[in-house]
């Protein structure tokens, strides 16, 4: 292969074959491309684009660069869910064991966070004991005995998405449709799913901030998901303001269960329940998207999901006792404090963004793939727009590992919020959805 004459081709806006981008895949993950010429291609990428067969070809080629979790013959689906990310979206925690109740099987592979957007396996690893990394043979011996399982990707699954993923990280060529789709879709796909449904968020905290953009990435993924045999599914929805009324790595497992419990955040609950009911729709298990809200519904108040959470957690080591005695106590980190309105009113703004920076800031999320995590610190008692609250109530506690911390952060924090006289019209969470 002449890797210049393809750089050059791109460059030059030229169509690169299946069987080019397969074979530069194949070299690439093999070591046998140098990074400068990669990073190249990239940029070339990034400016002249690939049409819908090239992604596909991409894609396929990625997710085949690595083992692919096969799983045995059986009824029940493989689904799984996706989000780009945001503030205090905990969906996956509820969503792996809620499936797995309504007869699917839900091979979870999940990532961490970076800068402010948080990862379910962070959240994961605020859990005593909760093992995240399993080898493939034990990721499908769970799926197929408790249902479902969430963990990181393996040093054998997509490792050409590792790789490029950091090229692309170092060269500026991350926001490119075309490599966001191949990227996020190779992972997805070498789960060998039966179908897929997309959360794409947009807004302050979002990875797309514009609802267009957002809309053009979920058009992207979801043509490319059903092209590659996934009955793949997308939903908008908004990342202007974080998701729950809590945020920080153990305080959204906490909400989880109280979701699990049939309790918990309005926003989060609908969220969950409307990803499990495209996810049966999708897969025929049910015929129209009200009647699969309501056995979405249904279970989840059974409490049998709850029990499955448990399973799932004994499963993968976590110390049940441990994790219950931690549950039960109020706080976990050593300092809270609140932050006050200073006038009585309506909650009429509370930004995701800079609630993810301050829970960055004091120590709840990552400035690099190297940083240490603390799982306790967060913010819990948001208060959302719409909301109405008197003069010096509370618009959110921090939980700090420090009275210096606790005390910058409920500066930070006072602007995250704006409270107003009148009632705001509050922003829909759910703004479309994008079908195959
Ligand atoms: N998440 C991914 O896994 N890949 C991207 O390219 C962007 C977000």
């Amino acid at each position: 292969m002449n890797f210049l004459s393809l750089i050059e081709a791109k460059r030059e806006g030229q169509v690169l074959t299946a069987e080019q981008i397969q074979a530069i895949i194949t070299a690439f993950t093999a070591g046998k491309i140098p990074e400068y010429q990669m990073s190249a291609l990239l940029m070339a990428i990034y400016f002249q684009k690939l049409n819908t067969a090239e992604t596909t070809a991409l894609t396929l080629a990625m997710r085949d660069s690595g083992e692919v979790l096969r799983f045995p013959k059986d009824q029940r689906p493989l689904v799984d869910k996706h989000s780009t990310g945001g503030i205090g979206d905990k969906v996956s925690l509820p969503l792996a064991p809620l499936l797995a109740c309504l007869g699917f099987r839900v091979p979870m592979i999940s990532g961490r966070g970076l800068g402010i957007t948080g990862g379910t396996l962070d959240k994961l690893d605020a859990i005593p004991g909760y093992q995240t990394l399993l080898p493939v043979a034990r990721i499908v011996k769970q799926v197929q005995e408790i249902g479902c399982v969430i963990c990181g990707q393996t040093d054998t699954m997509v490792p050409a998405d590792k790789k490029i993923y950091a090229l692309r990280d170092a060269s500026g060529t991350v926001p490119s449709i075309q490599l966001i789709t191949a990227s996020i879709l190779s992972k997805k796909l070498a789960e060998s799913l039966d179908a897929l449904i997309l959360d794409v968020k947009f807004g302050s905290a979002a990875f797309m901030t514009t609802k267009p953009d957002a809309r053009k990435l979920a058009q992207a993924m979801v043509t490319l998901g059903n092209e590659c045999g996934t009955n793949t599914r997308a939903i908008l929805t908004d990342m202007n303001t974080p998701l729950g009324k809590a945020a920080g790595n153990w305080l959204e497992v906490k909400e989880s269960v109280e979701c699990l419990n049939g309790q918990g955040p309005a926003d989060l609950r609908a969220l969950v329940i409307d990803s499990a009911a495209h996810l049966l729709v999708q897969t025929r298990k049910a015929k129209i998207l009200k009647a699969a809200r309501l056995q979405a519904e249904q279970c989840l108040d059974s409490g049998v999901p709850r029990a499955k959470w448990d399973a799932m957690l004994v499963a993968q080591g976590a110390d049940l006792k441990a994790f219950n005695q931690k549950l039960a106590q109020e706080v976990t980190a050593p300092v809270v404090q609140a932050v006050k309105a200073r006038q009585a009113g309506f909650v009429s703004r509370c930004d995701a963004r800079t609630v993810g920076e301050v829970i960055r800031d004091i120590g709840g999320g990552r400035m690099t793939k190297e940083s240490a995590i603390n799982f306790d610190v967060g913010v819990d008692q948001l208060a959302k727009p719409g909301e109405k609250v008197a003069a010096g109530g509370v618009l959110c506690r921090v939980h700090a590992a420090s009275e210096e911390a606790a005390q910058r952060a409920v500066k930070q924090l006072e602007a995250a919020f704006t409270v107003t006289r009148t009632r705001p019209k509050v922003a829909p969470l759910f703004v479309g959805q994008i079908d195959g």
